[in-house]
């Protein structure tokens, strides 16, 4: 039975009804993963009450309403004269209250006229808007009066991402949660029947409490969470100061450290430094290293790192260095290769990519030692992939992995060393806690002659004076990111308004480029690789957070990030540092909108005054700590489903005695060790 579970849980979610491989290929990018479990660990942010009002008049503006709406009259969209004009569906309520639906994507225009038919009653819900008259601006639900029902009166919310609805995700949801009885027919552990309850509680949470870190439900999964972690770092504790696994040092069969110094075209910084002797140190001892680098982005980890993997090489051994994306593993390729051939190194990448008879190549150099250092994403750990003398494996961007899957590429070689990179500041408090088997090594300095970004906040109403502000830097040469989210549930109206702010800047910047994650991905590296180029006309770029990660463009020197109020402090850190990567004085400007709290602004200012991810990582924690609404869950420090780190303090004690006490992992323990570890399972 146990087998039937699991294989559900691991199936992808393109098999699911009424996903396929497109959505399924979002639903990765949201849940990091495109397994039903992946989907079952992501939860709800929040709820909305869907309850119906009879009398619009009684409704203010912002309220989501759900009402029942006699329709009156089409009046059809389009563009007149030059100007864009909305598709209108004027309607009744039970009053006698005008109502207007209006629909501004005129795509799918005959959808919405036969699902509004004149002189029908319809259900319909969605945010109120009250201009000259009570509008509803694409309604989230629009439902026949006998499928009123369909409507739920308590809606769980999603964190959605770009894509994918509300309907998408419920749907999956139920779909899920309708095949589960199914899989644990006669299964006898109780903690697995206790689990899979507890999380449907939180899909389908009945009012807002439910989704509370403190709430019965969320605290048992945070609890289990806790517990699967702390086993997995006490089994790696434990296995590499087990005897049996110690490793005599390498010893040096070459001389290649003071070639490398000669042939990188800088001097190591002082923290790069310091760093590196904390390796080298590491490497000569006879337990097998363990150390994370943490370093704000920018900071030089990359050359760290092939520091580290040119002295493996002085012994003869291999080095593989594991990046969470094709993209990311490109470009530390693209870095590393150069200094590699300069100095005689074998220098190697793999990723899903590759196929047939070239990566067949490439297995056999691998396994003959001839390839010294590999750059890879999974496929480094493959099942086929065998390495002569695997000395050092590199983790970059530690924290998108599992312990096991470090685990995993670690298996390939005999004890070797581990060195994790990370970009993402943890706070000192937590990093013991989270990062409990490994040493911390703190890059905590810039390489010369970076100059700190300079950043602003501003509302929104200034945007035309911003506007004229870019225009000069522009003409001067700047090249310009402007990112909008896209995160709410309410997609529709956030893609609208994406829009129209595109449209806004090309009337200024004719050769203005767009770039969001409904577009295929093809069209969107295009246009990306077209502002990378310094050569093309394009200065602006309008973006949804998809260019978060993987875009370089060292001569962009300006972000502007509107309706920054919506983005946590981490993912605003991270979208700054897509400015600030050349010499010259660069600038964000964090565009707030008209609703922005007080501690809302009081994030932004942690912003304006430091540059230092770690002075923002304890901000951050501590504003949480304080009550703030969203919870370290949502923050990005940290990738837990649901833990937060700032209420669950107590959990975190508990699960890690029980951890310590443990034995060997029981059943129970190592299922969930597989489920909160993305499915790779560690060897005790
Ligand atoms: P990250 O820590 O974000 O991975 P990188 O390793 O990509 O940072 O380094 C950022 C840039 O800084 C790279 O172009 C790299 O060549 C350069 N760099 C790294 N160390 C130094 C240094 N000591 N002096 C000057 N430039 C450096
Ligand atoms: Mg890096």
């Amino acid at each position: 039975m146990r087998h039937e579970l699991f294989e559900f849980l691991t199936t992808d979610l393109q098999f699911i009804r009424g996903v396929g491989p497109v959505l399924a290929a979002r639903f990765n990018d949201v849940l990091g993963g495109r397994r039903v479990l992946d989907f079952l660990l992501h939860t709800p942010a929040y709820i909305r009450a869907r309850g119906v009002t009879e009398n619009i008049s009684t409704a203010t503006a912002g309220d989501v309403v759900t009402v029942p709406l006699l329709v009156k009259s089409h009046k059809q969209g389009g563009v007149f004269r030059g100007r864009r004009r909305p598709t209108q569906i004027i309607c009744n309520d039970k009053m006698g209250n005008g109502v207007v639906i209006q629909f501004f994507n005129v795509n799918f225009l005959d959808y919405w006229l036969k699902k509004l038919p004149i002189g029908e009653w319809r259900m319909v819900s969605g945010k109120l808007d009250r201009g000259a008259r009570p509008t509803i601006n694409h309604p989230d639900f629009i439902e026949e009066m006998q499928n009123a029902d369909k409507i739920p009166a308590i809606q769980a919310i999603y964190p959605a991402g770009e894509g994918l609805t509300q309907k998408t995700f419920s749907n999956v949801r139920d779909q899920i949660f309708n095949a589960l009885p199914d899989k644990l027919v006669g299964e006898s552990d109780s903690n697995v029947t206790e689990f899979f309850d507890a999380l449907r509680h939180v899909h389908y949470p009945t009012g807002a409490d439910d989704l509370l870190p403190n709430s019965t439900y969320m605290a048992k999964l945070a609890y289990w969470e806790l517990l699967a972690h702390q086993s997995a770092i006490v089994i790696s504790r434990r296995n590499r100061n087990d005897v049996r696994n110690r490793r005599a040092p390498r010893p040096k069969k070459y001389d290649l450290m003071g070639k490398f110094y000669a042939t990188i075209p800088f001097e190591l910084t002082g923290a790069q430094t310091r760093t590196l002797r904390e390796i080298f140190d590491d490497l000569a001892r006879d337990v097998p290293m363990m150390r994370l680098v943490q370093g704000d982005v920018g900071s030089g980890k990359t050359i760290v790192a092939l520091a580290a993997a040119v002295k493996m090489a002085e012994s003869g051994a291999q080095t593989a260095l594991l990046a969470p994306t094709d993209t990311l593993a490109q470009q530390h390729f693209a870095k590393i290769k150069p200094v590699c051939d300069k100095m005689g190194i074998v220098c190697d990448i793999l990723t899903g990519r590759d196929k047939g008879a070239p990566r067949r190549e490439k297995l056999i150099s691998l396994r003959s030692g001839r390839t010294k250092i590999i750059v890879g994403t999974h496929a480094l750990f493959s099942d086929d992939v065998e390495y002569k003398d695997l000395g050092l494996v590199i983790v970059d961007e530690q924290h998108r992995f599992g312990v096991s899957q470090r685990e995993a590429l670690r298996a390939k070689g005999a004890n070797p060393d581990l060195l994790a990179l990370s970009a993402t500041p943890i706070p000192r408090t937590l990093s013991m806690t989270i990062y409990g088997d490994m040493d911390v090594s703190i890059i905590n300095e810039k390489p010369a002659g970076r100059l700190p970004i300079i950043t602003t906040k501003l509302p929104i109403a200034r945007t035309n004076d911003l506007i004229a502000r870019l225009k000069l830097q522009i003409d001067a040469g700047a090249k310009v990111f402007w990112v909008c989210p896209l995160v709410e549930e309410s997609e529709t109206s956030d893609m609208t308004a994406v829009n129209a702010r595109y449209t806004q800047l090309q009337k200024i910047f004719p050769t203005a480029g767009l770039v969001h994650g409904q577009m295929d991905k093809k069209q969107r590296d295009a246009v990306m690789a077209k502002f990378a180029d310094d050569n093309s006309d394009m200065k602006i770029l309008v973006a949804t957070t998809v260019i978060e990660v993987g875009i370089d463009v060292p001569r962009a020197t300006i972000i502007v990030i509107e309706n920054a109020e919506r983005f946590g402090l981490a993912a605003l850190h991270q979208l700054r540092g897509r400015v600030g990567r050349g010499n010259a004085q660069s600038y964000c400007i964090l565009l707030y909108g008209n609703n922005i709290s007080e501690v809302g602004l009081k994030r932004l200012d942690v912003l304006t005054e430091t540059d230092d991810g770690f002075a923002i990582a304890e901000q951050d924690l501590i504003m949480r700590g304080t009550g703030e609404l969203l919870g370290t869950r949502q923050s990005g420090w940290i990738n837990y489903h649901f833990v937060d780190y700032a209420r669950h303090r107590d959990l975190f004690k508990l699960a890690a005695s029980a951890a310590r006490d443990m034995d060997a992992p029981d059943s129970w323990t190592r299922d969930l060790m597989f489920i909160f570890d993305r499915g790779v399972t560690i060897s005790a």
